[in-house]
């Protein structure tokens, strides 16, 4: 399952990944709404009406389907958050299957705490975020409970995508004495490491324990996180030749010898990530 970086964890504030529980979308999406300012933030979602379309939107990209009878039309009632079908005439409501279902709290302090969230890297006090909102701490837990629980399904189904670095490591780096003749990497558990560049900014992450350092070891990894769709993707890897597998799936790589000084230049991400580990 890939996750984020603790370093990069502005969770970008795509309403249509974290607050709907809907089919991925493509990671186009995800850019939307990333790194906005606060005051940009408040012009965009200064009102009711306007954090309502954006859950409109969200859900209904195309425009109103009605979920009873298909008809693709339909009007929203007044001082409600519902449509109402043109066809059948039956009511649905634009936060059904959303964290917002049911909710009492104002869509605009929703989003408020979705943004500061979002903002911040160590993870939203709920005290912090009680009195910035001016709502109350067991409502803030419940409406942090609901947007951890929506981010994580969510990046249950996130795959990496664009410009991806890979490279193996090993848990817990080498040995720092070895004995002659033994690898320093010896009792350490490899891993695969994928990590996308994103303009020399970490992305999201996949690391995942492998048997052995072998083409067939990473190839179901690459399977299950990596998108499918080739047309944008391209990996970069040191001179490892079974990291040419991903040209099996379509992928495109450079695999190139990197001298050591030059890892940090070349794979900036990689070494971030591994200098982790
Ligand atoms: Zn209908």
């Amino acid at each position: 399952m890939p996750i984020r970086l603790k370093q990069d964890r502005d969770y970008f504030l795509a309403w249509e990944y974290y607050t709907l529980q809907l089919p991925t979308p493509k990671m186009v999406r995800i850019m939307t709404y990333r790194n906005l300012t606060l005051p940009q933030f408040l012009d965009r979602f200064s009102s009711e009406d306007a954090c309502l379309q954006a859950v409109y939107n969200a859900k209904w990209p195309h425009g109103f389907i009605c979920p009873h009878c298909g008809h693709s039309d339909g009007y929203q009632l007044t001082g409600r958050r519902s449509i109402e079908c043109a066809l059948c005439g039956r009511q649905s409501s634009i936060l059904t299957g959303s964290v917002f279902e049911g909710t009492h709290i104002a869509l605009r302090l929703w989003f408020l705490a979705i943004y500061f969230v979002a903002q911040d890297k160590g993870g939203a006090s709920a005290l912090k975020l009680s009195s910035q909102l001016g709502i109350r701490y067991a409502t803030v837990l419940r409406m942090l409970r609901k947007l951890r629980c929506a981010m994580s399904e969510e990046e249950k189904t996130l795959k990496l995508a664009g410009y991806v670095e890979i490279d193996e490591a090993y848990l817990g780096g080498r040995r720092k004495v070895s004995e002659p003749g033994l690898s320093p990497f010896v009792d350490k558990v490899e891993v695969a490491v994928l990590v996308e560049n994103e303009g020399f900014r970490a992305g999201m992450l996949v690391l995942k324990v492998m048997d052995d350092d072998t083409r067939e070891a990473l190839q179901p990894i690459i399977a299950a996180d990596v998108e499918s769709d080739t047309s944008k993707r391209k990996f970069i890897g040191d001179g490892k030749q079974h990291h040419t597998v991903v040209t099996t799936f379509g992928h495109k790589i450079k695999v190139c010898p990197i001298p050591k000084a030059e890892l940090d230049a070349t794979l900036p991400c990689l070494s971030l990530v591994i200098s982790h580990l």
